[in-house]
């Protein structure tokens, strides 16, 4: 059966693969030492299969796109308000490495430039340029679910030719955005940047991503929901550097390129996505890369803002066991679109019955919004004379009054029952 999935990648990984235009990264010396040809792609689900095509295995380094996930352990060690403090969350409409600031807050404008990525790097809590690297270098392998290696000579080569990156971690310096030394936090950055993945780590590391943070193949969490959140908003305005409202019009995954080749993309929920292929455009983003994924997109509906259909209806069936007793049978993600519709429909509804069982066995998940929406519905039920139970098995509305009411039942037939001898 996965030759089935197999088959479409490869079918789409072959319609670019004739495709040379793009040049390699020559800034750095040893970038544009790679084979121009490499082109592979690997997607993990987001219970952690991953399917590979082409050039899966080839190592190349991982860039810019570590910017992302230097961005997200900062904000898991210090919190977003102190993270917000020093970087903003503005696409910028630079190229990554624009020596500027912000005009009014004198900070770097969002974590996906350079400027921003350096600051991020200083704002990783450690007591030496070493133990700041091994965090990041920790991190990013909990990610990817491997320990990733450094390429020493792009790393050297990196920090040969740093001009430009000097010149932006001085600026920062000087703005009071940097506390510590600029060259040892560019020392940690170019280190950061010259770790080496191949597209099959980058896919396990969106999928981490798309699980909200934790590997679907190791199970481990590695940083929190929130966390996630934060960094996949950033990575849809600015993970594409001036070319973001292209890709997210025509792909529209969050997602982060670097000079290395890659792109990583998360499907929130669903999937990761990593591709490689080291010719790159002007701005810096791999030619076949941002190809290959708008194909990716349109092909297998990947745009995160598709809308095919309604959600999914919270209500999966309403009945009548006995006169005045209905059952609102509900399933699914109830989150609070889902829990409005029961709430309004109940309500709309509230003057054909006398008692109202909400039946949430069936639910596979409930967030604090629906489960508040839904416990303030019995308290409205009882203000007009009806009574509300709960057919709550999995106890997922634990702490709601329902519960502490004594109405919760395990079935609805024992739901039932207690209408009938009422
Ligand atoms: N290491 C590179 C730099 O700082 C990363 C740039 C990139 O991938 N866009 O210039």
């Amino acid at each position: 059966m996965a030759l089935l999935v197999q088959e479409y990648l490869d079918r789409i990984r072959a319609e670019h693969a004739d495709a040379a235009d793009g040049a390699l990264a020559d800034y750095i010396p040893e970038l544009a030492r790679v084979d121009p040809a490499g082109f592979g792609v690997s997607l993990s689900s987001s219970d952690g299969f991953v399917y590979e095509s082409g050039d899966a295995g080839v190592e190349f380094t991982i860039q810019s796109i570590s910017k992302a996930f230097t961005y997200a352990l900062a904000l898991d060690r210090i919190g977003e308000v102190a993270v917000d403090a020093r970087i903003g969350v503005e696409p910028s409409g630079e190229a990554f490495n624009e020596i500027s600031v912000d005009e009014t807050t004198r900070m770097p404008k969002n974590p996906m430039i350079n400027a921003g990525a350096i600051a991020a790097v200083s704002l990783i809590p450690a007591g030496s340029a070493d133990e700041r690297f091994a965090l990041i270098h920790d991190f990013y392998s909990a990610c990817a679910g491997r320990r990733l290696d450094l390429d020493v000579d792009v790393y050297e080569s990196e920090k040969a030719t740093g001009s430009r990156n000097r010149a932006i971690a001085y600026m920062l310096q000087s703005f009071g955005v940097l506390d510590d030394d600029p060259d040892e936090v560019l020392d940690v950055y170019y280190r950061q940047c010259s770790l080496r993945v191949t597209t099959t780590d980058l896919a396990r590391m969106a999928a981490t991503l798309a699980r909200g943070g934790s590997n679907p193949m190791t199970g481990r969490r590695v940083t929190t929901s929130a966390v996630v959140k934060r960094t996949l908003s950033v990575m849809v305005t600015c993970g594409m550097y001036d070319a973001a409202g292209d890709w997210v019009s025509a792909v529209g995954m969050p997602a982060k390129s670097g000079v290395g080749g890659g792109i990583v993309a998360v499907l929130p929920g669903q999937l990761g996505i990593g591709v490689y292929s080291p010719l790159l455009d002007d701005k810096g983003n791999s030619v076949r890369g941002v190809r290959l994924c708008r194909s990716l997109s349109e092909q297998l509906g990947l745009h995160f803002l598709a809308v095919s259909r309604e959600s999914r209806a919270a209500m999966r069936a309403v009945y009548e066991p006995l006169e005045g007793v209905r059952v609102y049978e509900t399933h699914g993600d109830l989150s609070f679109c889902g829990a409005e519709q029961v709430v309004r429909t109940v309500d709309r509804e509230m003057r054909g019955f006398d008692v109202v069982i909400l039946d949430v066995s069936r639910v596979d998940d409930i967030d604090d919004a629906a489960r508040g929406l839904l416990s303030g519905m019995s308290k409205i039920l009882r203000a007009q004379g009806k009574t509300g139970y709960v057919v709550d098995p999995g106890g997922i509305m634990t702490d709601t009054e329902a519960e502490s009411d004594g109405v919760r039942f395990r079935t609805v037939d024992d739901a039932v029952a207690a209408a009938s001898s009422r």
